[in-house]
């Protein structure tokens, strides 16, 4: 069996038009004799409606969440018409569509009530996104003559009880996804299923936190050993930079695993971080590409990419990021300072970025979050302590770094007008990262990117897309 799993992201299922294109690239596979798994987001934006529904009823805003799953309720149900033709088969649709959001009314006037949001009534509740939109996404692919067969991600993704940000227990999924995949894909059907929700061995809805239909699809394509995992995006493919903030950002031909994951850990939202793990584990290629523009060959993201004439490769950048100082007059060197200061963000489960030590401070980066005041208080017991919101990491990623003599001065020259306040270079020496405030970002990753890709390798960047460009501006 020629087995590839194939998700798609928001954006390739936000309509009936995405829905459809959807569809006809899933025909393409299967008409290639590939025996494709689906794995579908919510529908665009559905995610963060479903939790901006959450916050307002556990705010005692009974009506203004209510008014949110109505609003959703029509989407859902206008999309399901605007493909299904066929009476009956739509007529069914629409009432499972219903009776999943009178389900969700029931949640959210409950939660209205009790008002307390716990992550475990919050995963509950973000899980409709993509239960309903696995279920329009099967019905549309029969409509279209792709033998599709729903399965519910919650009996095969099995994970711990972190809910919001779980665990996924690989020997359990492996078991669930060939009893519950290989079934269908022997009697030749398309198994569709919903990204990003999982639930724990209780059975209780957990889900791999946001971005994490990416992850989803990975972990499917390692219990099943498929030949390729493909991640089908709004974008051509991973990029040198995120095209939002950097227009003629080019596609990357071809990554390394490590590569991908520095970026996707440093902020390039294209793949969610956890992506690459089961592909490394199994050895699979992840292919990147775009549903809007399906013959693109996108990114192939592989164990060795090939020799790459510039040092870099793409550049992230993650934002509402915090910097933490803690200052001590105690000298740091002392014996377990910085495991009592590492213990205390342990406590609060909330992971470093990026640590820089003097002798008499350190400076931590981390997610801007609800529990820095906390964590700024347990630090106090020990020094001084204070810290600044709304800075961003930079981080600039290539294997052929390694080894190469005034990189560095070349990145800080190519952003010398530009505040920096904390520089790292990690061990494994495949990144460059450095900590601005959030407004500079944007001009940071254009500046970076016109002194780093301005003669790309054409073996491993998509120079001919640039092409057209340098045409219009008489280059
Ligand atoms: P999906 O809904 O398909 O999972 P996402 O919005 O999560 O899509 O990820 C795709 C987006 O990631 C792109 O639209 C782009 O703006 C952003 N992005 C950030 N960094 C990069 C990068 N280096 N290459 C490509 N896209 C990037
Ligand atoms: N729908 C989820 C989110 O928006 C998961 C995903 O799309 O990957 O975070
Ligand atoms: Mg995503």
């Amino acid at each position: 069996m020629n087995l590839v799993v194939m998700k798609f992201g928001g954006t390739s299922v936000e309509d009936p038009a995405a829905i459809h294109r959807t569809a006809a690239i899933v025909a393409g596979r299967v008409a290639m004799g590939k025996s494709p798994v689906v794995v579908v987001s919510a529908l665009a934006k559905v995610t963060d409606q479903l939790l901006r529904a959450a916050a307002a009823a556990s705010q005692g805003d009974r009506m203004g969440a209510l008014a949110i799953s109505s609003r959703l309720r029509s989407r859902h149900r206008d999309t399901a018409a605007g493909l299904l033709k066929d009476t009956a088969g739509c007529a069914e649709l629409g009432k499972l569509i219903d009776e999943k959001f009178d389900g969700l009314d029931e949640i959210l006037r409950g939660l209205s009530a009790i008002r307390e949001l716990t992550p475990r009534i919050s995963d509950l509740i973000v899980s409709h996104g993509e239960r309903i939109s696995s279920r329009i996404v099967a019905a549309a692919f029969k409509e279209r003559g792709v033998d599709a067969a729903h399965a519910d991600a919650r009996e095969i993704i099995i994970t711990d009880s972190e809910f919001q940000k779980a665990a996924p227990q690989s020997d359990i999924i492996e078991k669930r996804a060939a009893e519950k995949l290989l079934p269908l894909l022997r009697d030749g059907k398309v198994p569709v299923m919903g990204g990003f929700i999982a639930s724990n061995e209780a059975g209780l809805t957990t889900t791999l936190g946001r971005g994490g239909s990416d992850y989803t699809g990975a972990l499917v394509g390692g219990a099943l050993n498929a030949e390729t995992i493909e991640i089908w995006t709004d974008v051509d493919g991973i990029m040198t930079a995120d095209p939002r903030a950097c227009p003629d950002a080019l596609r990357v031909k071809v990554i390394s695993f490590e590569e991908a994951a520095e970026l996707a850990y440093f902020g390039a939202k294209v793949l969610h971080p956890a992506t690459i793990l089961p592909a490394v584990k199994k050895n699979i290629p992840v292919q990147v590409l775009n549903s809007r523009n399906p013959s693109n060959e996108g990114t192939r993201i592989i164990s060795l990419a090939p020799h790459c004439r510039s040092p870099f490769k793409s550049i992230a950048v993650k934002k509402k990021l915090s910097i933490i100082d803690v200052v001590a007059s105690r000298m740091l060197m002392t014996h377990g300072y910085l495991s009592e200061i590492f213990a205390i963000f342990d406590k609060h489960k909330c992971p470093v970025d990026m640590v820089s030590t003097s002798e008499v401070s350190v400076s931590l980066t981390v997610d801007s979050n609800a529990s820095l005041p906390a964590i700024s208080a347990d630090l106090g017991k020990l020094a001084d302590v204070k810290y600044e919101g709304k800075k961003a990491l930079v981080c600039m990623v290539g294997e052929d770094i390694r080894g190469q003599n005034g990189i560095a001065a070349q990145v800080f020259n190519a952003i010398r007008h530009i505040n920096v306040r904390m520089i790292s270079q990690g061990a494994s020496e495949i990144n460059m990262s450095f900590m601005i405030e959030e407004d500079d970002a944007d001009e940071a990753v254009r500046s970076l990117h016109a002194a780093f890709f301005k003669d790309p390798d054409p073996e491993v960047f998509d120079v001919e897309a640039r092409k057209p460009l340098s045409v219009i501006s008489g280059q």
